[in-house]
This record gives C-alpha cells, structure tokens and sequence, in this order.
C-alpha cells in the first residue's frame, strides 16, 4: 500500500487547526516509521478563489489518487452570495458522492476530563464511548422522486421517496458488524419497521446478514423514536449504532451534544475498500478564524481515525488519543471547552502540547 494522504484545509478556521494536525502527523509519522506521505489541495472557498469552481479537477485527480483524505472545514460568508451549484459547501458533496464514501462514522467519545461541559449528568455520560454508522449515499435524500408538484386542487405538495436497496442496506451492516467485533461486539440497527416498509427490508436485511455472517456479535433493533429517547436517558447502553442516512443525520448530532463540545468530535467516511475521507464535525466557524483560538483537538482525532480505519495503524491511532487524553489531564483547553481552574491556550499552543505528549510516549 502506497500510504498517500492528500490534505485539504478548507477555509475559515481550516488551515488553522490542519496545521496543528499536520504537526500531530508529522511526529507520529516519524516516531512510528509509518511510512505516510503527503499533499496538499483546494476544495470549498479556497478553491473558488482559486480555480472558479469548489472542487476542481485538478483536487478531484489528487482525491482519486489518495488513500485517505485529511479535511479542515469549507465555505463561509464570503461565498454565500454566489451560484448555489458552485458554493464550497457543493464541493464537498461532489467529492463525497464522487469517491462513493457511502459509510458515514461518527464517534461520540467523552473524555472523563470534559464530563462538566455535557448537558446532561457526569454519571450518565462520563466514559461514553458509541460508534453512530450512519449510510451516507442512500435514502430519502438521494431518492426519486421528489420534488414540489402542483396538485388538481392547485394546493402545491412536497414529496421524497425512501428507497434502500438490498445491497445498500447489506454493504452498511457489514462495516457496522465489522467495527463493532474491534470494540465491544454489540451493533444495535435503528429503523422505525413498524410504520416504513423500506425500514422493515432494512431489518430483515441486517438480521439475515448477522444470522449468516457474523454470529459473534450481538444485535439488537430499535425504533427510532425510542433510540432518540434512550440516546439521552442511557447512553452508554449504546456501542455500534448502524441506520439510515436519515435517521443517522439526526441521531449522530444527537449523541455528539452528548459530549458537550463540538470542537472535540472527528469523524470518517469511507468507501467499501476503506479509502476515507476524515474531517472534524464542526463547519470553518469563520466567526473565529484567524483568532487562534479554535479547537485543533477534533481535527488531531480525525487523524488517529484515518491512521486507524484506513492505515490499520492501531497502535498510533491509540498514541494520538492518548496523547490528547494527557494534554486534558494536564489542564490545557481551548475557549470552547474552557472550566474554572484550567489554562487556557489557543490553536497553536494546543497543538504543540500534544505534539509534546506523543514525545513523552
Ligand atoms: P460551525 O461548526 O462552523 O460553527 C458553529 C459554532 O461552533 C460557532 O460558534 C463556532 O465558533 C464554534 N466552533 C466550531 N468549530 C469550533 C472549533 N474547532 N473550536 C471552537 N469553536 C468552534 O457551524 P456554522 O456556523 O453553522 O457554519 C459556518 C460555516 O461552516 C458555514 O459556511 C457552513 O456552511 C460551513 N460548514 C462546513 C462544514 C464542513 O466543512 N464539513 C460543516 C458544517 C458547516
């Protein structure tokens, strides 16, 4: 395997946090002799500046040729006001569809050190630690038809279609199956099977494919408005949590609030052979960019995911996280997980601490 990374920083407070992970790369890299090399390119706003359009073709052969992609953030006010098809936030969905990053992974871990800055108790959410699969290329959002049509009674009428092929549902059970027997061998499939056909194949699906395939892991189904529900009464009822594009766009926010700070929260997609794509959940906040003071810490996970998920280099993803466990311990944070009695530091200074934590391993 070639190990090759293409690195697009995106706009906003993008290349402020990408620098500080690409020094967290660049002393694991080093240290562990993981042989990854690099690049760079432009997508979202930088790369309209640049080229006219958000991901051009010259980014879109570098993507093709990479393994994983490492991205900051894209788009912001300066963009907001030109041709929807062209925005930088386009861009992105061209290069999600394009390398057909159909498995969306967003993980909802609270650090014991962060447990004050959830919404909800210390004991209910300190120590949580769920994997949300949710299917990103399918569903409601993609099917056909839709649209707003006029109806005889000239009332207009909005409509979508929920359609989830054999295949599809197949294709996500199987990657939840198999991350869940690395962690703790439990998957629970969220559909609402009592009201939606499409939902009920989707349980049929999952059940036949755990029945044939993967025995060892335990899984249980659920309701969707029950799983909203139990996502806040017991969370760490949860490990492996597999559903629809839908279901999984509302489900994953859900459980990542659980954490208390956005700035904190990676996340992969990654297509059927493990090329990913790895991103923080947060957008390019342009109301702090260029302040130094956001938070590098969810763009330095998405790095231990891609070292974990597409470079199988478990050891060093597990030295990252740790390492961004000790700069907690230590008392350092960012604006946005600030408390009483800790030290607050900005960008740079955060990366370099945990940059200096991967030395002390
Ligand atoms: P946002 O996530 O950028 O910001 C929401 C709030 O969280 C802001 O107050 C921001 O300052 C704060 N925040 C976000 N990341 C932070 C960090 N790392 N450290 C500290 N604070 C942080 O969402 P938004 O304001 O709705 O969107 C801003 C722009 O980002 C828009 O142009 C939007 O389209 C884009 N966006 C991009 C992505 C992406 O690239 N994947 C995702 C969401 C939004």
């Amino acid at each position: 395997m070639k190990k090759q990374i293409l690195i697009l920083a995106g706009d906003g407070i993008g290349p402020e946090i990408m620098a500080a992970a690409e020094k967290v790369l660049h002393k694991i890299n080093a240290k562990l002799q993981l042989g990854l090399s690099w690049e760079h390119g432009v997508l979202g706003g930088a790369a309209i500046d640049a080229h006219g359009v958000p991901y051009p073709a010259a980014t879109a052969a570098q993507a093709e040729q990479a393994d994983a992609i490492l991205l900051g953030a894209v788009g912001g006010p300066k963009w907001e006001q030109i041709e929807r098809s062209i925005r930088p936030e386009r861009g992105l969905l061209q290069i999600r569809s394009e390398l057909n990053l159909f498995a969306n992974l967003r993980p909802a871990i609270l650090y014991p050190q962060l447990a004050d800055a959830s919404s909800l108790k210390a004991e209910i959410v300190a120590g949580l630690d769920i994997l949300i699969v949710r299917e990103l290329t399918g569903g409601i959002y993609f099917g056909q038809p839709r649209g707003i049509r006029e109806l005889e009674n000239g009332e207009k009428q909005g409509f979508n279609t929920d359609v989830y092929a054999e295949s599809e549902i197949k294709r996500i059970a199987k990657v939840a199956f198999e991350l869940a027997s690395l962690r703790g061998s439990k998957v629970c499939s969220v559909d609402k099977a009592n009201v939606l056909e499409v939902t009920e194949l989707w349980r049929q699906t999952v059940t036949e494919l755990q029945q044939a395939e993967y025995p060892d892991i335990q899984l249980s189904h659920m309701y969707v408005d029950n799983a909203a529900m139990q996502l806040v009464r017991a969370p760490k009822q949860f490990d492996v949590v597999v559903t629809g594009n839908l279901f999984g766009d509302i489900l994953s926010d859900e459980a990542a609030m659980l954490t208390g700070s956005i700035g904190m929260l990676p996340s992969a997609s990654l297509d059927e052979k493990g090329k990913g794509m790895y991103e923080p959940c947060h957008g390019s906040a342009p109301d702090i960019a260029g302040q130094n003071i956001a938070n590098p810490l969810a763009t330095i996970l998405s790095v231990a995911m891609m070292l974990r998920y597409t470079f199988r280099e478990e050891e060093a993803a597990k030295a990252i996280e740790s390492a961004v466990g000790a700069v907690l311990d230590q008392g350092l944070r960012t604006a946005d997980i600030m408390s009483t009695g800790m030290q607050k530091v900005g960008t740079i200074a955060m990366g370099d601490a945990v940059v200096a934590a991967l030395d002390a391993f």
